[in-house]
Formats: structure tokens, sequence, C-alpha cells
């Protein structure tokens, strides 16, 4: 089965001077259950437009995207959110994500309450799981955003994408950010991680050697 689908997308972004930017163009892509597959190009090839268009935070110029074969433009509202308990992304700099004065705990526990899936008591037991899982103990949790290191900071935003067991997962240059040795161990965690939680994976990188050393298949943007 499919879990998203691309068809024919094209994204034009019309800038105030009147100048078009094509940033996308006739893209078709296929991601099956199960799969981890990566989207590779360099800066500027449309990698960050592509995951917005999947994210439903853009909408495509022409082209359809299907979610679990529907289109998610035609969506409800009431289906819209189910998506984006569904959909979880993480983006390049996570330090982006926080806002500077919520605790650690309180921006894992927003989905959770979001989404109505539990209790408070219920999400906070299953955040402390979580944290442990991304390999944080759990006095992270009573922290400040500025009290971590950006390494540590991306495995929050991991473990609050994952807490809500979406079906897919976009990784938008999640470890671009990052010192050399602190992104291994981010992949490392991301590889075992989807080994044991059954999530559908896009990773977005402009790193063809990586994307090959985790990735089913790659598709490659051009410019
Ligand atoms: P990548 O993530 O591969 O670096 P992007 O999707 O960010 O590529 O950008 C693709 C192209 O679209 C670039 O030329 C960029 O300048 C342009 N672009 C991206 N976002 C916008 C926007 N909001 N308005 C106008 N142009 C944009
Ligand atoms: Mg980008």
């Amino acid at each position: 089965m499919n879990v998203l689908e691309l068809k024919q997308i094209s994204k034009i972004y019309s800038k105030n001077n009147g100048d078009r930017i094509k940033a996308a163009d006739d893209i078709n892509l296929v991601v099956k259950k199960g799969e981890a597959i990566g989207i590779v190009g360099e800066s500027g090839s449309g990698k960050s437009t592509l995951a917005k268009l999947i994210a439903g935070m853009i909408e495509p110029t022409s082209g359809q995207i299907l979610f679990n074969g529907e289109v998610i433009s035609q969506y409800s509202r009431k289906a819209l959110k189910s998506y984006y308990a569904k959909m979880q992304m993480v983006f390049q700099n996570p330090l982006d994500t926080f806002s500077p004065k919520m605790k650690i705990s309180s921006y894992l526990i927003q989905p959770m309450l979001n989404h109505g899936y539990m209790t408070k008591s219920e999400a906070f037991k299953h955040l402390s799981q979580w944290m442990m899982r991304v390999g944080l103990d759990g006095s992270y949790l009573d922290k400040y955003p500025s009290e971590l290191s950006g390494g540590q900071l991306q495995r929050v935003v991991i473990a609050r994408a994952l807490s809500l067991n979406p079906q897919l997962v976009i990784f938008d240059e999640c470890t671009s950010a990052l010192d050399a040795s602190i992104q291994k161990k981010i992949i490392d965690l991301i590889v075992n991680i989807e080994h044991e939680a059954a999530f559908t994976s896009v990773f977005i990188t402009h790193d063809l050697t990586l994307a090959c050393d985790i990735c089913d298949r790659i598709y490659i943007m051009n410019e």
C-alpha cells in the first residue's frame, strides 16, 4: 500500500517583484508502507518545498498529494487534524521549533493533549518513556531549551514527533545543523527507532552517502 503519493506536483513561488520561481517541477513519487525513502539534492533544488507541500504547510501550484490513497487538499478540517497527528516533521534547526520560555515537558506534552489521545498523567508517563528511547533522562523534562545542546534538542524534537505514533515521518536535513560527531549519533538513533517503531519515513538530505546508508530507495532532485 502507498502511504504517500505525489502526482505531477509543481510549485511556483511568486515574489513581490513579480519574479516566479519554479521550486518543484512535475514531481512523481511513491512511498510504500514501511519504506525509508531518501530525497537527495543540492541546496536550492526544492527539497524543503517538497517537505512543506507534504506537510500541508503550502499548496501545490498543480498536482496532487495523496496520503493513504486520499488527496490531502480535499480533507475536511477534521481529517486534516488527524493527518497532522499521523504525519510528523523533523526540521533542520531544532532551536526554531522551541519557544524559549516553554519547558521541555510542555513542548512535548502539547501535541499529545491537542490530539486528545490521553489524559495529562498518561501523557507524562508516555513522555518519560520517549525521553528514555531517545537517550535523555527524565530530568531534561524540567529544563528550558537554552539549557540543552543542539543534539539534545534534536532528540527532544524526535521524541515529540514519534510520541504520536505517526505513520509517516519527514526528516528535512535534520542533522545538517549539528556537529559531525553528533550527526552520527542522531542518525544511529533514527535508524534504531525506525527498526522498533513501525513508521514510514522520508529522509531529505544533500548528503547522498548518508541517504545510501540509511534509505531503501532514493529520489534525486535536480535543480
Ligand atoms: P532546498 O531545501 O533544496 O534548499 P528550497 O525548497 O528551500 O530548496 O528552495 C527551492 C527554491 O525555491 C530556491 O530557489 C528558493 O530560493 C526558492 N524558495 C523557497 N521558498 C520560497 C518562498 N517562500 N518564496 C520564494 N522563493 C522560495
Ligand atoms: Mg532545505
